[in-house]
């Protein structure tokens, strides 16, 4: 393995001008630290130049940097660096083949140095530098080719107070920092789907805030284990998660006393709504997040949808609205939350679940239904809300 030093940090989004290009690189500098301190070594993370560097201040395991880097959004491409003295233009080109050597075990393939020179008291002008270094590659292998137009391989070499070779781009996760688009609140049960949601959110650059329904002792205390995990996972992209645990279990045990069971899952959908969206709002978030999928269970008709909007102001994002579950399983294997996700605990949603839910809820009917409610249920739900717990998963 080639001895890297350093990590050239690759961002590409459109709009990402002015004063926005320095939000989206402060948030992409704040995230990468975020990242790096699971990791072993000392890392020194700087903007220079319009650009993102990750210097190694000492050992590290490569395999475990590129994958925390890998999980920063914001980062299209990660480029590994080697930093080298200057010690005259001839030792550059055996340190180029030396390194070539390493990199690239089969070498047929075409190439282009593109040098850049920082340090105009460089001997040599990019140029020269191209032509010489190019020259040099092709006596040592004469199995590699130049390309000008469309090489298999860009041989960046930077002239500065060190030289800096590179060539290598490990794609990263794309995306926008997160913190460059506010913050939502992530409905995060132990499933597969709000996980999911999750991460498709905080790709777009939006802070996640989670909130948890459980209700003991018919959910357990794995089950909101299982939740807690899924927000550390979660959290490896989007930095710590605060997750809110709300008891939920004497407004089930009270609905299911005083509504239509076929109506069970839609009042209590419209219940967590309600306490997601006030906790939303204490916490400054612009928005809810779920793992709805247009279809998917009765509660995810249209319709369901219209009677869980209702009872909100914020807006609600539903980024797998359109997503197979075998689509989603594919992003939830990709994220690594899939084999806590199918442990077996119980949901608090499938204890109470009725045979026969209604799929087209009627508006007037399920309003009036709650009114039988009356004042008991705000009370509960205060309660509920008096003795939310707090978790900082990170
Ligand atoms: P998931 O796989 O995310 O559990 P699901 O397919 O089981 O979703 P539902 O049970 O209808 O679907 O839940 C729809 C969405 O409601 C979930 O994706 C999640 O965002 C939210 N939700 C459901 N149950 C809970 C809970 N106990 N705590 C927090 N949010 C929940
Ligand atoms: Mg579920």
């Amino acid at each position: 393995m080639y001895h890297f030093t350093a990590f050239l940090i690759k961002y590409a989004e459109i709009g990402v001008k002015g004063r926005n290009r320095y939000l989206f690189e402060d948030a992409l500098v704040h995230q990468i630290k975020f990242a790096l301190k699971s990791c072993d070594g000392r890392f020194y993370i700087h903007k220079t130049q319009g650009r993102i560097y990750v210097d190694a201040q000492s050992d590290f395991d490569y395999e475990e940097v590129v994958g925390r880097l890998q999980q920063v959004f914001g980062i299209s491409g990660i480029c590994p660096v080697a930093y080298e003295e200057d010690e005259g233009f001839e030792k550059l080109c055996e340190k180029v083949i030396g390194y070539l050597a390493e990199v690239y075990p089969d070498r047929h393939m075409t190439f282009k140095v593109v040098a850049r020179r920082a340090r105009k008291d460089y001997p040599l002008d990019s140029n020269q530098i191209n032509a010489d270094l190019g020259e040099a590659i092709l006596n040592a292998y004469p199995e590699m080719k130049v390309d000008v137009h469309h090489p298999d391989v860009f041989l960046n070499i930077e002239v500065r107070e060190k030289i800096y070779i590179y060539s290598q781009v490990i794609p990263g996760p794309g995306g926008m920092p997160v913190g460059t688009g506010g913050k939502g609140m992530l409905l995060l049960s132990g499933g597969i789907d709000s996980p999911v949601a999750g991460y498709m959110i905080a790709k777009r650059g939006v802070k996640i805030d989670a909130v948890y329904f459980h209700a003991p002792p018919y959910t357990s205390e794995r089950a909101k284990q299982k939740v807690v995990d899924l927000a550390r996972i979660l959290s490896r992209y989007c930095g710590p998660v605060y997750l809110h645990v709300i008891n939920f279990t004497d407004i089930q045990l009270y609905i299911y006393e005083k509504c239509p069971h076929e109506e069970l899952t839609i009042i209590m959908r419209r219940y967590m709504m309600r306490i997601a969206e006030h906790i939303a709002k204490e916490t400054e978030c612009l928005g809810l997040i779920t793992g709805e999928s247009l279809g998917q269970v009765a509660s995810q008709t249209m319709a369901s949808l219209v009677s869980t909007n209702e009872v909100c102001t914020l807006p609600v994002y539903r980024p797998l609205i359109g997503f197979d579950k075998q689509e989603i399983v594919e992003v939830s294997q990709k994220i690594g939350a899939f084999e806590t996700s199918i442990l077996p605990y119980e949901d608090c949603c499938t204890i109470f679940v009725a045979k026969h839910p209604v799929t087209k809820p009627n508006a007037k009917i399920i309003r009036r239904h709650e009114q039988n409610l009356e004042e008991k249920i705000d009370e509960l739900v205060r309660t509920a809300l008096e003795t939310k717990e707090l978790i900082v998963v990170e």
